[in-house]
């Protein structure tokens, strides 16, 4: 018989994705006792629950890809320059293998509640399944976009057919052919699975509220001389990416799209749709912060969208008007615009006339009775903090967390929030998680607070808080920093605008990744500016 797990441990870890995988590494390294609890039946987290067909990452697989082990990532090969998800599934059960990760992680658990006790520095995190643990520091990886939305349209439980969530797609997978399939939403999800699902279906009706901006991936196999490209210098390319804005290197023009001729602009242009991928957004270095700017990319996309629709009016209707090009997340597709032209997809506008409810048979828009045999919902997550208000985390006075964020998240530097000691947070609100390659800013978190945990260590310190006039600042900053560009203008949902009820605040930090990791180290290096770091309650009491 194994020992039953402890029920006293060093750090409690929330989630098995990559920030959990890489968090339980590092802490284990520093000699800490750890049980991390994953909801899952296996690691991967984003990966291991967005298993839609077409799911595909749009950072490119050689900088989607952990760095912080040499011999790691020169040992592994991606097949494609945008990995599909079975293949990010595979290098995260191959990095839980290669770092025998599992024994620490108790898979099929879900945390509900988590109560930090004053009196002695540390957490009591309940799960689902009935275990009771109390740890000096509990670390919530708990993922940006984990907690799917789905709408609550009347006649939910009616429909007879299949229903189906992008983000909750069965491991069985499903097998959509000869079926009547409706689509909801047309965010990334849903233009990367329109047009695997579209080759599948006997009809697929698009249900479309926002049209997106989706720039073409240009996807292929990953050729040897691009691997050895990477592979041949991998730590100063992620040394530099790490200074980037985004995370990513790809290339930014560092003028203005107004300090170029036309001719040269739309070259310029035309270069980055070739191209393809997000460096779109990395043409000029003012799309994110000038509105005529912005207009002439966006004007730019939209006869893209026009010259690849054949009917002109589901060509506008494709074209999107509402917001500047990527203050809603840019998407990046592999056909989506041309799967318009098939003649098994309809695309219904939904901007006017919304979905009324759901019925026996399909549902009700517009007046009409809309017939299916399978629903897909691709309509998204309460990102950011859904999944961490609807933990019950009670703080040093009992304040829960979904109270204190009410209004919104608010954070000391996305790393922690005042008022809960010793609970950090792996891209939480505040930091620029969403907004930049997810695994750089995992990394970078994972680090900082490793290094904040041994430097307590070293010095016999156990409990450590952000001071509420430094977070009350850095919101401040956070909220300055959106407020001069154009992204605060969309309804977004890094505003909270997709979730009915929610506070609207802007809610990644957007002053960029280098930017972001020069304050983060620059206050370790300075003792923690703006934490107070506070003795075992024992020694404080003698000290008095
Ligand atoms: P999303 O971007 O939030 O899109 C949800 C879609 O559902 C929107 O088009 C939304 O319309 C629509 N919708 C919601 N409620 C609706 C209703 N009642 N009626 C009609 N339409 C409705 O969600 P997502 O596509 O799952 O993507 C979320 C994020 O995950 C992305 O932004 C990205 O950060 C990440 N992601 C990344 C990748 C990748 O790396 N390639 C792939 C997928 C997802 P409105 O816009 O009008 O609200």
């Amino acid at each position: 018989m194994t020992d039953p797990a402890p029920s006293t441990v060093d750090a409690v870890i929330v989630g098995a994705g990559f920030g959990g995988m890489y968090m339980v590494h590092r802490l284990r390294k520093l000699g800490l006792t750890c049980r991390v609890f994953e909801a899952g039946t296996g690691v991967g987290g984003t990966w291991y629950w967005n298993r839609y067909p077409g799911a595909r990452c749009d950072v490119e697989s050689m900088q989607y890809s952990y760095a912080f082990d040499e011999h790691l990532q020169q040992d592994w090969s991606w097949s494609e320059l945008f990995a599909g998800q079975p293949e990010i599934l595979q290098y995260a059960n191959y990095v839980a293998d290669r770092l025998d990760l599992r024994p620490n992680i108790q898979f099929e658990t879900r945390v509900t509640g988590a109560e930090f006790n004053a009196a002695e520095h540390r957490w009591t995190v309940r799960t689902d399944k009935g275990d009771v643990v109390t740890a000096q520091y509990c670390i919530m990886a708990t993922g940006c976009l984990s907690t799917a939305r789905k709408p609550d349209f009347p006649g939910m439980d009616l429909f007879k057919g299949q229903t189906y969530h992008t983000g909750h797609w069965p491991h069985e997978g499903v097998d959509l052919s000869g079926l009547r399939v409706a689509v909801i939403g047309t965010g990334s999800s849903a233009i990367q699975a329109i047009p695997v699902i579209a080759k599948a279906a006997k009809h697929l009706t698009v249900f479309q509220r926002t049209p997106n901006f989706s720039i073409p991936s240009r996807n292929g196999a990953m050729t040897p001389d691009y691997e050895t490209h990477w592979k041949s210098a991998y730590p100063d390319h992620r040394e530099a990416a790490r200074m980037t804005p985004s995370g990513i290197l790809r290339n930014p023009n560092d003028f203005s799209a107004l300090d170029v001729s036309d001719n040269e602009r739309l070259a310029i242009l035309e270069n980055r749709w070739a191209s393809g991928g997000t460096s779109f957004m990395a043409a000029f270095n003012d799309l994110a912060t000038n509105q005529t700017s912005n207009d002439h990319a966006a004007e730019f996309v939209r006869n893209k969208i026009r010259s690849m629709v054949n009917d002109p009016a589901t060509a506008e209707l494709l074209a999107p008007k509402g917001h500047p090009i990527g203050t809603k997340r840019i998407c990046v597709d592999t056909n989506y615009f041309l799967t318009y032209n098939r003649d098994n997809v309809t695309l219904v506008d939904v901007s006017k006339a919304p979905i009324e409810a759901m019925t026996e048979n399909g549902l009700r828009q517009g007046g009409n009775e809309h017939a299916f045999d399978a629903i897909v919902f691709a309509t998204g997550f309460d990102a950011m903090t859904g999944t961490l208000t609807r933990i019950d985390i009670k703080g040093r006075d009992g304040e829960t967390l979904a109270n204190k964020w009410e209004a919104g998240p608010r954070t000391y530097l996305g790393l922690m929030t005042a008022g809960f000691p010793n609970m950090f947070l792996i891209t939480g609100p505040g930091s620029p998680s969403v907004l930049s390659n997810m695994i750089v800013s995992i990394e970078q978190h994972v680090d900082w607070v490793a290094g904040c945990i041994a430097h307590m260590g070293a010095r016999q310190l156990d409990c450590i808080e952000a001071d509420p006039a430094a977070e009350d600042n850095w919101v401040l900053h956070v909220n300055e920093v959106a407020y001069k560009t154009l992204y605060p203008s969309a309804n977004s949902w890094y505003m909270g605008a997709n979730i009915p009820g929610k506070p609207q605040v802007f809610m990644p930090y957007i002053g960029g990744v280098g930017k972001y990791r020069e304050t983060c180290d620059e206050i370790a290096a300075q003792g923690y500016t703006g934490f107070q770091l506070r003795p075992p309650v024992r020694e404080a009491v003698a000290a008095e």
